[in-house]
């Protein structure tokens, strides 16, 4: 039996038909050329909200929100003229009205037939209110990621997982308009790249293909960036990051300005570093022309106070011992200025070590009671449990500076019958202040604010107290220099507390950094070497012992001076002669000059360890003849390749 056959043997009953519309999914109903519902199913029941009695026999129009229903009647007229099948999804999307009144959206779908002899139309209504809502909610999130993406300051590119563009602002249209005008979305990203290579400039081989490459999903990198300049001389950052969902987004950086203010700046701190540089080293000149005829003035105004043969009566006297004081005053002045100028430039070496608080101020003591004496001042050290003290990490001698400034301003700008106190806290256990309390004048309000900048003298300047105004300008920074801090607080009339706040050293930093090192890094053939080490401070003399207790089995012997290095190099001649530069007494350079100068120490590599290590002094130093220059803090590494090829020198000269 043919299809045709089969059909024509099976005969529905109108009660089958019913059973069989009331199982379709959709409504459905059938309505006359006059448009009256003639047929209806129970999902339009349920969809409209009617019972089929109600429906029955009424217009369609019933279903219709009323401002549709004139343009309706038209539509269904031309439909029935002309009528064709319209299926679902052919875009008929219309307003269907409820009984209680409220409006769905609903897709319908036409077939129209012959009713015995009369035009008919069947028509399949479906629900689509949830679709809409769907649909315009997913219209307000692409609106909201097209927005954001507008947003974006830089270039935004979004590929779909085909590498083909999906989404991009405007930025990235306008900076591939030159290249590739027209329509984006859609392109894939090898034909954007290929345009966009034309306009890139100093891309080399390696570049352009980490660019071809850099969004194919087979490449293992999730992120790449890459630095390029464009032909008119823009410089880009692009950078491709991989999504989780196999896109790729690129974003683009427009760095030109960036790069631009930074070369501004590298060329500002260039000029600024040349001028610091010229005006320390004219100060540093000026100091010294001035001091060759000062120290002809104080030394002939000396000897002029003490010349027994022709004496000075009492007013020359006098003069004389105004021009000495002059004299003095005017030699501060210059080595302040000096002072200032190279801490400002960074010139200043500042070498750290723990530094015991209650032995500095002794000595701070001692050095200022003539002068307490003289101003008739008590001065006084509140003394604590010397063991209670811990040390400060500082350079010695640089602390002892400041706290001299504080001491000194406290005697000078004091009464007589006053008091100046030096006393001793630890507000944390890894800061300790040292404050100067005077019984003095006080420096007054207003004058307060500039404290602590060159050249400031408070109220002082016409006053008869001499001073240069320095001294506290450099206090702070060399405070801060050491990774301290200053501070005051004053009453005038009553008197001022000036304070200095330093790190406690940490006594285990020295034994920290000697368990880092690896033991046997210099091999047996270099063991028990013996090396002479040239050096003031014993911080680093203690560092040096633990530092070669690391490294292998070393026979180390120190100097605290030049003039005992030489005797102790000539008696032992080391295998190696570490020396600082800044010593007391005899310089490491003139040491270097004298070693080589005998015969018997001439060979012995001399390494520099110092904190004054530019480049320049480094060429200097090299120039001179040490075997290597090396900046103190010490880099282990280098250190150690360093000492052992001095070793390898030295035993080769000896021989075996
Ligand atoms: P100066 O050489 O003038 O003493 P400083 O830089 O040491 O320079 O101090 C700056 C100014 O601060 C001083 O001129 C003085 O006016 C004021 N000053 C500093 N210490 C004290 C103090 N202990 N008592 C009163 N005034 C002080």
């Amino acid at each position: 039996m043919d299809t045709q056959q089969l059909s024509a043997s099976f005969q529905l009953g109108d009660a089958n038909v019913h059973q069989i519309l009331d199982a379709a999914p959709d409504a459905m109903l059938v309505v006359d050329a006059r448009m009256a519902i003639r047929l209806v199913n129970l999902q339009t029941e349920k969809l409209f909200g009617y019972s089929r009695a109600e429906l029955i026999g009424q217009s369609l129009e019933l279903l219709i929100p009323h401002r549709y229903r004139a343009g309706h009647g038209m539509q269904v007229e031309r439909y029935l003229r002309a009528p064709t099948l319209r299926t679902m999804g052919s875009g008929l999307e219309l307003s269907g009205l409820r009984k209680d009144g409220t409006e769905i959206a609903i897709e319908v779908s036409l077939s129209p037939f012959d009713n015995h002899g009369e035009p008919a139309v069947t028509a399949a209504i479906r629900d689509i209110t949830e679709r809409k809502r769907l649909q315009a909610a997913k219209n307000v999130a692409l609106a909201r990621l097209s927005g954001a993406v507008e947003s974006i300051q830089e270039a935004f590119a979004l590929f779909d997982e085909r590498d083909n563009l999906a989404l991009c602002n405007s930025a990235y249209r306008r900076l591939l308009a030159p290249v590739l005008p027209g329509q984006l979305v859609g392109r894939s990203y090898q034909e954007i790249v290929d345009a966009r290579v034309q306009e890139l400039e100093l891309v080399d081989a390696a570049q352009r293909a980490q660019l071809r490459t850099s969004s194919r999903p087979d490449v293992p990198t999730s992120r790449t960036e890459i630095n390029v300049r464009t032909r008119d001389e823009r410089s880009l950052r692009i950078v491709g990051q991989r999504t989780s969902d196999g896109g790729f987004v690129e974003t683009i950086w427009d760095l030109t300005d960036d790069a631009r203010l930074a070369a501004d700046l590298r060329e500002a701190r260039l000029a600024a570093e040349a001028a610091s540089a010229a005006k320390t080293e004219f100060l540093s000149s000026m100091s010294h022309e001035v001091r060759t005829p000062l120290n002809a003035i104080l030394g002939f105004a000396q000897l002029l106070q003490r010349d027994k043969k022709r004496p000075l009566d009492q007013v020359h006297h006098e003069y004389v011992a105004q021009i000495l004081k002059g004299g003095a005053l005017l030699l501060r002045l210059i080595d302040d200025i000096l002072d200032l100028s190279r801490i400002e430039a960074r010139g200043v070496s500042i070498s750290t070590e723990p530094v015991d608080v209650c032995e500095a101020l002794d000595e701070l003591r001692a050095g200022l009671a003539p002068t307490a004496a003289q101003a008739g001042v008590q001065l006084e050290v509140a003394h604590q449990r010397r063991s209670d003290v811990p040390r400060v990490a500082a350079d010695r001698t640089r602390f002892l500076q400041i706290l001299g400034n504080f001491g000194s301003n406290a005697l000078k700008y004091n009464r007589p019958g006053g008091k100046v106190t030096f006393s001793i806290s630890t507000p944390s256990p890894e800061r300790l202040v040292v404050m100067v309390t005077d019984t003095g004048i006080g420096i007054p309000a207003a004058k307060q604010d500039l404290l602590f900048q060159p050249f400031q003298r408070a109220g002082q300047e016409a006053g008869p107290i001499q001073g240069t105004g320095i001294g506290l300008a450099i206090a702070k920074r060399l405070a801060e220099l050491m990774g301290g801090t200053v501070g005051f607080r004053s009453t005038p009339g009553q008197g001022s507390d000036f304070w200095v706040e330093m790190p406690v050293h940490s006594s285990s930093v020295i034994e920290e950094v000697a368990a880092l090192i690896p033991l046997q890094a210099v091999s047996d053939a270099e063991r028990r070497a013996a090396v002479l080490y040239i050096e003031d401070n014993p911080a680093n003399i203690t560092f040096m012992e633990h530092l070669l207790d690391a490294l292998g089995n070393f026979d180390l012997t120190s100097a605290r001076t030049a003039e005992i290095g030489l005797e102790i190099a000539r008696a032992k001649l080391p295998h190696v002669i570490i020396v600082d530069i800044n010593l007391p007494g005899m310089s490491g350079l003139d040491a270097l000059q004298i070693l080589q100068s005998w015969p018997e120490t001439a060979k012995i590599p001399v390494i520099a360890l110092t904190a004054a290590a530019k480049e320049h002094d480094r060429r200097r130093g090299e120039e001179a003849g040490f075997y290597r220059y090396l900046a103190k803090p010490l880099r282990i590494d280098e250190f150690e390749q360093v000492l052992g090829s001095a070793l390898q020198q030295a035993r080769a000269q000896v021989g075996p």
